[in-house]
């Protein structure tokens, strides 16, 4: 039987980026002890309390269907935790409850696009984005964020590509760079969708991990909360990333609407795991700042590691669980490096190129085991890159 087009094109065809994750695992599968720099997924499992929450809230019977909206509860700690982090008024009518950010990215396109609209993404880019812009039979259309802007991407760049437009998707900080965009990016970022007539969706999954500067939600920036979908989750900031519980905030029309689409599509996200959110959002800042704080050391140690040699070349690293490395000067772009690093070292990084043509030359290290691992596996990384860079010197010569 035919299936929709929209469907069996969903993933674009072609190569899908995961080729060496995939071949990394069949080493492992076939017994060869591969160091995984990867996946973007803590090494920690979700705090025990957190558990004994979902436990308490499950055997206290929050087993039935939940409010589509999300609980009131968990709307009410979304919407305050949203004002006090970017002084935008936010009540819980701005406020859907989603079974993660994957689906709050799918629901707000679905929200801002119709069929044949142009979604507008940012390259280099988080794996999914095109194929949910396909999956609301909205068209992808990248625009590259230059390694040589620092991966900031340009509003010039932006506009070139905007024809046909009505959204943008951005992500700070970033997953893969590591960047968070800064002021002057947002603000012409804002202008442009302002004079554009934009939705801009806002994927903001990593703001608790931010090593360096601020995150700025752009929703709390002149005239953009009428027209900024903003996509949050607990993955990230708690480790929570199989409970599937994230949100959307925007202007109260968008989310009522939206509401109605999660009743014809999640209905709903399980009362326990909601349960459990409210306990872990309650516990404040402290325990986000305990859940990133791994990354945050790794970063440190890669930085006294990186300092130490000049063949690979780290990208900012001020947010997010993600090194970004330039390995130009090795004479491979990011791809060939990766394999080379595989097969030589039992090391898997992912090729920048899975993340978009824009970040071809460089390979995304993430920070995602214990620390003497991590720092071992960066050093031999750094070795075998300096390795390829006298050989392809001497070829040179
Ligand atoms: N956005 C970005 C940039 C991500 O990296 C991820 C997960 N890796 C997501 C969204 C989706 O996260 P989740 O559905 O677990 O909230």
């Amino acid at each position: 039987m035919p299936l929709s087009h929209r469907i069996t094109h969903l993933t674009g065809g072609g190569p899908d980026g995961w080729e060496l994750f995939l071949r990394s695992r069949d080493m492992i599968a076939n017994g060869i002890d591969v160091t995984e720099l990867t996946i973007g997924e803590h090494d920690i499992p979700t705090h025990p309390d957190i558990l004994n929450a979902m436990h308490g809230a499950a055997m206290g019977g929050h087993t039935g269907y939940a409010m589509v909206p999300g609980i009131d509860s968990l709307r009410d700690t979304v919407a305050e935790r949203i004002q006090a982090r970017t002084g935008v008024a936010t009540t819980r009518a701005n406020v859907l409850i989603t079974p993660g950010g994957q689906a709050g990215l799918f629901a707000t396109h679905s929200a801002a696009c119709d069929p044949g609209d142009v979604a507008l993404y940012i390259d280099p880019f988080y794996a999914t984005y095109p194929g949910t812009i396909r999956g609301v039979g909205a068209v992808p259309r990248a625009v590259q964020a230059r390694a040589e802007n620092g991966f900031q991407p340009r509003a010039s760049d932006i506009e070139a590509a905007s024809d046909g437009a009505r959204s943008l998707l951005i992500n700070s900080p970033n997953n893969p760079t590591g960047v968070i965009y800064g002021r002057e990016t947002l603000d012409g970022i804002a202008d442009l969708c302002k004079r554009r007539d934009l939705w801009l969706i806002s994927d903001e999954v990593y703001d608790t991990q931010v090593w360096e500067g601020s995150h700025i939600s752009p929703r709390a920036l002149p005239g953009m909360a009428e027209r900024t979908l903003v996509v949050g989750s607990m993955s990230k900031s708690h480790a929570m990333t199989g409970s599937r519980c994230g949100w959307i905030i925007g202007p109260e029309e968008a989310i009522a609407h939206l509401i109605n689409l999660a009743t014809h599509t999640t209905y709903g996200v399980p009362g326990y795991i909601q349960d459990a959110a409210v306990f872990a959002l309650d516990q404040g800042a402290d325990l986000e700042q305990e859940i990133a704080a791994p990354f945050r050391r790794r970063r440190a140690l890669a930085k006294q590691i990186l300092a130490n040699q000049n063949t690979v070349a780290l990208v900012p690293a001020q947010g997010a669980m993600y090194l970004m490395l330039d390995v130009s000067a090795t004479g491979l772009d990011g791809e060939s490096f990766a394999n080379d690093l595989l097969d030589a070292r039992h090391i898997a990084v992912m090729p920048g190129n899975s993340f978009g043509a824009a970040a071809a030359h460089h390979i995304r290290v993430a920070m995602t085991i214990e620390d003497s691992a991590f720092a071992t596996a960066l050093q031999t990384l750094c070795d075998h890159a300096a390795h390829l860079a006298d050989g392809a010197a001497r070829t040179a010569s």
